[in-house]
């Protein structure tokens, strides 16, 4: 079967690559010059990478892990302690550390929360461990029934404290979502919790060795090739053409450099496009159906990620730090954490900030400004006094609707991967499946699809086995 797939991010890419491990013949149709959409990245003048988001693996990715296993490339994860990191805004320089100890689920994390004393007094432990039981007690179907419910109004409702949700729940919503814990479904952070808390090495954090578009697109686009598939990069869907009985009739690419569009015909089509793209490009009598209506209760989150880089060291630290900062979110010093942005002299800070609602029009110049003011804060030693580091050149990569808004009673609105229309699909991190808006949920949803397509049963990976620390 010839399968036409729009969109070259991950999502399309594990669709077509398990499409052809199926047999099928994918066509990727990716409008950029780039792979990897969310996960793409580029070089500069210098040729030093730069990306669209600062990217952390986690043990709970079984399909993820399975794809790059089927790929032979899992040594190209290095992973980390297995730890969360947080800064201490009131104790410049200093980290909180949840150090999970290698005993069975779910008491590594019980006992992960009950050893941290910098973050949580006894009392607060105390009520943050019950508050949470619910949630691992009763299943993904309470899980799932708080999607009502924003984060801070779940914690509130659970009692779990307001220095609890201030301390740590503010930075994992902002790391999850790229939102606070006042917009953000309940359903979303418990979900995450709870694959961390139910399996031994869910929390355990990875780096990509390099950049996604080289180190892990491009060993699935060697893949189809070599299995019989396409991947054409400048082909943007221009528009879905349709059938009397509104199925796909084919799929209109536009032309660019002066080429002419062209029609791409093939058995079944996909999209593996952004929501917002799809709902753009949405055929008329398709809006008519109540299944695609849907997607009008879904949209991006507008995010930004940083680059900056050091004319010296500013830490050792060979990890994820979540911030704790009011504009900052998640960040990793890359010259430590992945080998080939690896520098021992000079730090590169990769930086997520968000919400990004409010800075997404500003200027870089404005939004490296704030950014700087924010890091004197977190690292005085280095970028304070009379001889502070120099920032010796920036990167501001902004995405204005990233991966879906996931605020409370979206889940509803989630697709499934078939469709009404017999032979179109839909393959994106924002399509129903239990990995929210992650690489996980992409993969995920990839292969759904072409389970779906080839009738084939579905399956998800299973927890993947012990996972090795990167010395
Ligand atoms: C800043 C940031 C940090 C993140 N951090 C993490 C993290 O730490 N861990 C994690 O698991 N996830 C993280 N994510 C989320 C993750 O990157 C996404 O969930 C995932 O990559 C989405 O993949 P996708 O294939 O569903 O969608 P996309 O990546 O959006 O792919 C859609 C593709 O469609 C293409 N396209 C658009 N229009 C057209 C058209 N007309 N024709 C053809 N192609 C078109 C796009 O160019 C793109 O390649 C992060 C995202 C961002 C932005």
């Amino acid at each position: 079967m010839r399968v036409a797939i729009a969109g070259g991010g991950l999502a399309g890419l594990s669709c077509a690559k398990y499409l052809v491990d199926a047999g099928h013949t994918p066509i990727v149709l990716e409008s950029r010059d780039v792979l990897g959409g969310l996960v793409a990245a580029w070089k500069d003048e210098d040729g030093d990478w730069y990306e669209t988001g600062l990217h952390a693996f986690f043990g709970a990715y079984p399909n993820m892990l399975q794809l790059m296993g089927e790929l032979d490339i899992l040594d190209r994860l290095q992973w980390k302690e297995h730890a969360l990191i947080f800064n201490q805004p009131e104790k410049p320089e200093t980290y909180s550390y949840f150090s999970v100890p290698d005993i069975p689920a779910p008491f590594h994390i019980v006992a992960s929360i009950l050893k941290n004393n910098d973050m949580l007094t006894w009392e607060q432990k105390i009520r943050f461990a019950i508050g949470l039981w619910p949630g691992v007690l009763r299943g993904q179907k309470y899980v799932e029934d708080m999607d009502k419910y924003s984060l801070r109004e779940w914690l509130e409702r659970q009692g779990v404290g307001e220095r609890v949700t201030s301390d740590i729940f503010i930075a994992a919503a902002k790391a999850l979502t790229f939102i606070n814990p006042e917009d953000v479904s309940a359903t979303i952070i418990l979900t995450a919790l709870n694959k961390f808390l139910q399996q031994r090495y869910g929390s355990k954090i990875a780096f990509l060795d390099g950049a996604p578009p080289e180190r892990l697109c491009q060993p699935i686009v060697d893949h189809i090739l070599a299995n019989g598939g396409q991947v054409h990069l400048k082909k943007p869907l221009k528009q879905i053409l349709l059938n009397e009985d509104k199925t796909v009739r084919g799929f209109l690419v536009r032309g660019l450099d002066g080429a002419p569009d062209e029609v791409i015909t093939a058995d079944r089509y996909v999209s593996a496009l952004p929501v917002d793209v799809m709902k753009v490009l949405m055929p008329q009598p398709w809006k008519e159906l109540p299944f695609f209506q849907k997607l009008e209760g879904l949209e991006g989150v507008p995010v930004i990620n940083l680059h900056l880089w050091f004319d010296r060291k500013l830490t050792d630290i060979d990890h994820l730090l979540f911030s704790r900062s009011d504009l900052l979110s998640v960040y990793a010093d890359m010259s430590n954490t992945c080998k080939t942005y690896a520098d021992p002299d000079r730090s590169m800070l990769e930086i997520v900030l968000a919400p990004a609602k409010d800075w997404i029009d500003q200027s870089d110049e404005a939004i490296i400004a704030a950014t700087l003011k924010e890091l004197e804060r977190l690292f005085p030693h280095h970028l304070t006094g009379e001889d502070p580091a120099k920032l010796r050149k920036y990167k501001v990569v902004k995405t204005p609707r990233s991966t879906y808004l996931a605020s409370p009673g979206r889940q509803a609105y989630r697709p499934s991967q078939e469709t009404p229309i017999d032979n179109f699909y839909l393959s994106a991190a924002y399509t129903m499946q239990q990995y929210l808006g992650s690489m996980e949920g992409a993969i995920l949803s990839g292969k759904l699809t072409a389970q779906a397509i080839t009738n084939a049963p579905v399956t998800t990976a299973p927890e993947p086995p012990r996972l090795v620390t990167t010395p």
